[in-house]
């Protein structure tokens, strides 16, 4: 960290400033140049409050130089994350897993039927919503332990693996046995109780990025859950809110090269809640595999218009099939493939 001085600043404003540097445990080194002087903070540890120096009279402002995170940065690891799944299935290697399913089980028959085309179309994982976090109270709010328990069963019957959001602490557990990776929604991605709770569990996290979160901010909660110890993390650009209502959502591409630069955990992309429309997930897929994503989530249905949440952007299940068909080109293209269960499950 580096506290700049006005130019205007009297040695007083600068002493003042060592001292609260020193005071908060720390060694500070002037650094005078031509217009200004700078401090330099050795041994900052990440702590220091910036609010308490850059409101201290004469200076102008505090330069971070390190990033607010450690563990998720590409610094702390150069490599990157390799999250291993059961099947030998993994993200964030060269394989690319297509994880597709509804917005929220809606019934053992649905799930079921998703499971099976799904399957048949080449994508690994199964999603389904079992605790829907819905901006109505009124709205459809998922069906819970039984949905879990069909969503497991639908996807262990075809071969596939699971991935469900998980919504509080007390349901943590619930969730855990019944998946393979456990799904953080946008809305709860700075619930720092859930993210301590999820942190201590065994499978490895799908955090996605909250509605209007920034890079950095995606990248601390990260950080909240490798500080718990699971290191197993995936994250997820799902689109963030802009003011242009064409679409639900930005689906935010550039986030993609960008947070692989600054992390070495996986990022992939859900063009599903990042647009909204069905017929902008095939094209935004395809882009997303191009600018380096580990893999793609989005929404399928048998009957969209009668889904019970998200039918608008739920792909028809021939859609599905030409995403799969559309993909593997794209993968290629940037040295990867895509992986279907024919490949490593069965
Ligand atoms: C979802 O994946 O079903 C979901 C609710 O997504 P998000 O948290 O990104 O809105
Ligand atoms: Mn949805």
């Amino acid at each position: 960290m580096l506290v700049v001085m006005r130019h205007d600043a009297t040695d007083a404003h600068l002493r003042d400033v060592v001292q609260a540097i020193e005071t908060l445990g720390y060694e500070a080194r002037p650094i005078p140049g031509s217009l200004r002087t700078a401090v330099g903070i050795v041994g900052n540890d990440g702590r220091i409050d910036a609010t308490r120096l850059s409101s201290l009279d004469g200076v102008r402002e505090v330069i971070h130089i390190t990033k607010p995170y450690r563990r998720v940065s590409r610094e702390w690891r150069a490599d990157d994350t390799v999250v291993a799944l059961p099947g030998g299935l993994s993200i964030g290697g060269h394989d690319i897993p297509i994880i597709a399913g509804p917005c929220a089980v809606e019934s053992e028959e649905q799930i079921h039927d998703v499971a099976r085309l799904v399957r048949a179309a080449g994508g690994s994982i199964l999603r389904g919503g079992a605790f829907k976090p819905r901006t109505s109270p009124y709205s459809f709010q998922g069906l819970g332990k039984d949905a879990l328990r069909w969503l497991r069963h639908a996807a262990d019957e075809t071969g596939l693996l699971v991935i469900t959001e998980v919504m509080d602490p007390e349901s943590a557990e619930l969730v855990e046995a019944h998946s393979d990776i456990i799904q953080i929604g946008a809305r709860n991605m700075q619930n720092f109780s859930l993210l301590r709770r999820v942190g201590r569990l065994s499978r490895p996290i799908l955090l996605k990025r909250g509605i209007a979160a920034t890079i950095t901010e995606w990248l601390l909660s990260a950080e909240y859950l490798m500080n718990e110890g699971n290191e197993q993390i995936v994250l997820c650009e799902r689109g963030i809110r802009s003011f242009d209502q064409t679409t639900r959502n930005v689906l935010d591409l550039a986030a993609i090269p960008a947070t692989r630069q600054l992390t070495h955990l996986p990022v992939i992309a859900d063009p599903s809640h990042g647009t909204g429309d069905r017929d902008l997930v095939i094209p935004m897929a395809r882009a997303a595999i191009a600018a380096g994503a580990d893999g793609v989530m989005v929404e399928v249905h048998p009957h969209p218009d009668q889904a019970l949440s998200d039918g608008a952007q739920s792909l028809y299940p021939k859609q599905l099939d030409q995403l799969m068909r559309d993909l593997e080109p794209m993968a290629a293209a940037v040295g990867r493939r895509i992986v279907t269960p024919a490949a490593t499950l069965s």
